[in-house]
């Protein structure tokens, strides 16, 4: 009997974290035959459709396994959002809320829709964090659903050791968290699955978002034991090598098979589809004309923002190194200011043209780069895993959520990077730090130890997605098992 043709709904959190790596994902399924239709909030579907007009780029390009043969395509779709202003969130919770009430109903729709005009949709894929607004549908209509996590497995493991483990609890961890302790003070030793020590200043928090920090420990709690309960499978944006122990431990524990299907990166000859910002091509062309490994790049992802006394000592550090750098100044990135930004950035004049200033980079052709000789990151999964994809070492400036967690591996347990030391008590980073770790980086002996160790995590994480390695392997059995 011939195999049915499978049909995702995919479904990302409408984040730029988040939906990246989800599209990344529906390619690879595309590639293997998959029909994917991947779907946006009214808000999310609008800027990025207007973005590629802009850029006159095509919708999606359809995906061929030969010149001729046509083996699966993305489609896209848009569901409204009552209730949900993007530009308005009071908070995490409304947020989540508002998602919880307002997207499940529309999916529902679109699957009953979809299923009329002859296009069934065989499965659900979505982001884990979306597992009650979600999995009732895929119950609804009798189908798998896949969750997506976007962060390392490491990060959902010791989410689980504060859900189960008698040592270590949830409320502990927020305490730890909220209440600033020392840095160095141990939280937890000896989790299975995890390195020995975990230390305060590892710890995932939310406290930047207000109040948010209780809600957030406790709304991811109630979404991964019930994705546990309910899922198919779960499918993490990482790869066997990177974080064996850590797979091993989670998959002992839980009912659903654990995929790691990462890492999730585009071809260098694939245009991202999804950013919320016009990328700036111009910068690949400043980068052709800089030597090998001579530019830090820096950027801190699509959320975090900075204060003006940070970016200038920032500013400042940069300048003193007398390294080049390209910066990633996403609009949004500092607080809107009667002249602070102007101030700030006239500080570049003083660079001398070695530093050039974008809204937003093509980050994985920036990161392939051979003039980038370092990534100045806060360390959100993505960044952290495509810099390990590219064998790029980082200095580390985590901001919040996981970011802290992602920081100590690439520190203490990779090797690949460095964070910074805090010497002060108002927690802000000072120039004469920020221009320390930029040479130990850039030009020292230490930076070359950094670098050597990011190449052989390059190789591994290469490795991983050929067709006889671990990720590709365990994509074909994540498809093997919807055939059942
Ligand atoms: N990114 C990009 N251009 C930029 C900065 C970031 O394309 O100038 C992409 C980056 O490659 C990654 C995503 O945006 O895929 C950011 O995700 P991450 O998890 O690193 O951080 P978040 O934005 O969620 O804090």
């Amino acid at each position: 009997m011939a195999k049915e043709q499978q049909h995702a709904l995919a479904v990302p959190l409408p984040g730029q974290g988040h939906i990246n790596p989800m599209m990344r994902l529906c390619r690879i399924l595309a590639k293997k035959g998959v029909t994917v239709t991947f779907v946006n909030i009214d808000p999310i579907h609008k800027r990025m459709k207007e973005l590629r007009q802009q850029q006159q780029e095509e919708e999606e390009q359809p995906i061929y396994a030969s010149q001729e043969e046509l083996v699966g395509e993305i489609r896209r779709a848009r569901v409204p959002m009552d209730g949900l202003d993007l530009g308005q969130i009071v908070s995490m919770e409304a947020f989540f809320e508002a998602l919880k009430k307002g997207l499940g109903p529309h999916l529902h729709q679109l699957v009953l829709r979809l299923n009329r005009e002859g296009s069934r949709v065989t499965c659900l894929l979505s982001d884990m964090l979306l597992t009650a607004t979600t999995q009732f549908v895929a119950d609804a209509f009798n189908i798998p659903r896949i969750a997506l996590y976007s962060s390392s497995q490491s990060t959902l493991l010791f989410h689980h050791h504060l859900m189960t483990d008698p040592v270590v609890s949830t409320e502990h961890a927020m305490e730890v968290a909220r209440g600033q302790p020392r840095p160095d003070v141990v939280f937890a030793e000896g989790l299975a699955g995890l390195p020995p020590l975990i230390h305060a200043r590892d710890l995932p928090h939310f406290r930047h978002h207000g109040d948010d920090n209780l809600y957030m420990f406790r709304f991811m709690e109630r979404e991964m034991l019930l994705c546990y309960q309910t899922a198919h499978c779960v499918v993490v944006n990482s790869f066997d090598a990177l974080e064996r122990p850590a797979f091993d431990a989670l998959s002992s524990r839980v009912n659903p098979p654990l995929y790691g299907v990462g890492p999730l990166v585009d071809s260098l000859e694939e245009k991202s589809t999804t950013s919320f910002w016009k990328e700036d091509e111009a910068c690949i062309l400043w980068l052709d004309q800089q030597a090998p490994l001579s530019v830090l790049y820096i950027s801190f992802g699509s959320v975090t923002c900075l204060s003006y006394p940070q970016f200038e000592e920032i500013v400042h550090g940069l300048l003193s190194s007398q390294h080049c750098f390209l910066w990633v100044v996403r609009p949004g990135l500092l607080p809107s200011p009667p002249n602070g930004e102007k101030r700030s950035l006239d500080l570049f004049s003083a660079s001398h043209g070695r530093g050039r200033i974008v809204d937003w980079a093509p980050q994985l052709r920036v990161l392939a780069h051979p003039s980038i000789g370092g990534f100045l990151t806060h360390c959100g999964w993505n960044s952290t895993i495509e810099a390990i994809h590219h064998g790029v070492p980082m200095l580390c400036w985590p901001y919040f959520s996981d970011q802290y967690f992602n920081a100590k591996f690439v520190e203490e347990e990779w090797r690949i990077g460095l964070r910074f030391n805090m010497t002060n008590e108002c927690k802000m980073i000072e120039r004469f730090e920020i221009e320390r770790v930029i040479k130990v980086i850039m030009e020292g002996h230490e930076g070359k130890v950094l670098r050597q160790n990011a190449q052989k995590f390059k190789e591994a994480s290469n490795n991983a997605i050929l067709p006889e390695g671990s990720s590709c392997k365990n994509i074909q059995a994540l498809l093997d098992s919807l055939h059942i």
